[in-house]
């Protein structure tokens, strides 16, 4: 054993030693409930993942939408359901861990207005479940996160679908890049319908000088906290394209479903 091997495997002692004294004194407790339980890998308390609406196969691989059927492979990519949007959608595929409503509603809104950042860690890691799962196949070689706008990002001081992303990356063990897309703000989303969603979004996104020559031929995999029409993560997509990237996957902490 050499020594900087021989050193961190101390220093990894140290840092179970310092976790488990941290338990004593805090023991773990839901970040959704605070209930003081067996919260287990995620950091939720057996209620509250058992209150989640997780999305489980079949889904549509294009748009992510649960359906109640299989999807035929034969029809290869021209595969569509009834909730993918009809002008095309930018990206190879998109995906979603939870449906939009109950906890997983009060978890993502919790994150995003800075209630508590440490949900992106529970959240990053029911993502990465629904990554995992037997019908996605697909393994980026970089995670990009959907960026805020810069007033936005200012006044917030952090990007939570940032944040989920960085969870992601590490458990897949490739970079996090917040750098390569920029965002200008376009006037707020809700209440427009999903054409004015289109027009509102269209143009906000564009590529910093140097994002070819991160995603040029690599499988990117663009993560947000959630798609509601997916208009705003399309935009980003097709700006995303033009750095030639092999291909690219949406993946969502949860989605608005139609059903
Ligand atoms: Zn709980
Ligand atoms: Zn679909």
């Amino acid at each position: 054993m050499n020594v900087t091997r021989r050193l961190s495997s101390r220093f990894r002692e140290i840092r179970g030693a310092l976790a488990d004294a941290i338990d004593l004194v805090y023991p773990p407790v839901c970040l959704a409930c605070e209930a003081i339980d067996d919260v287990a890998a995620v950091g939720l308390c057996e209620t509250c993942r058992r209150s989640l609406a997780k999305i489980v196969p079949p889904a549509c691989p294009r748009c992510g939408e649960p359906l109640r059927r299989a999807p035929d492979r034969t029809m290869g990519k021209r595969l569509r359901c009834n909730a993918c949007p009809k002008g095309g959608f930018a990206a190879d595929g998109a995906i979603a861990a939870l449906r939009y409503v109950g906890t997983a509603k009060d978890l993502v809104l919790g994150l995003k207005f800075g209630r508590d950042r440490l949900l992106a860690r529970p959240l990053g890691r029911l993502l990465l479940e629904r990554l995992r799962a037997p019908d996605v196949s697909f393994r980026p070689d970089v995670v990009v996160p959907v960026p805020l706008p810069f007033g936005r990002r200012f006044s917030r001081g952090f990007n939570q679908a940032a944040d989920v992303a960085r969870v992601v990356a590490t458990e897949f063990g490739v970079p996090c890049r917040t750098r390569l897309v920029r965002r200008r703000a376009a006037p707020p989303q809700s209440g427009l319908s999903r054409a004015a969603r289109r027009r509102n979004v269209r143009g906000a996104f564009s590529l910093w000088p140097w994002a070819k020559r991160f995603l040029q031929g690599r499988r990117v995999l663009v993560i947000d906290d959630v798609l509601t029409t997916g208009a705003t993560v399309d935009a980003m997509c097709r700006v995303l394209r033009r750095a030639r990237p092999s291909a690219i996957y949406v993946a969502a902490v949860a989605r608005a479903t139609a059903s």
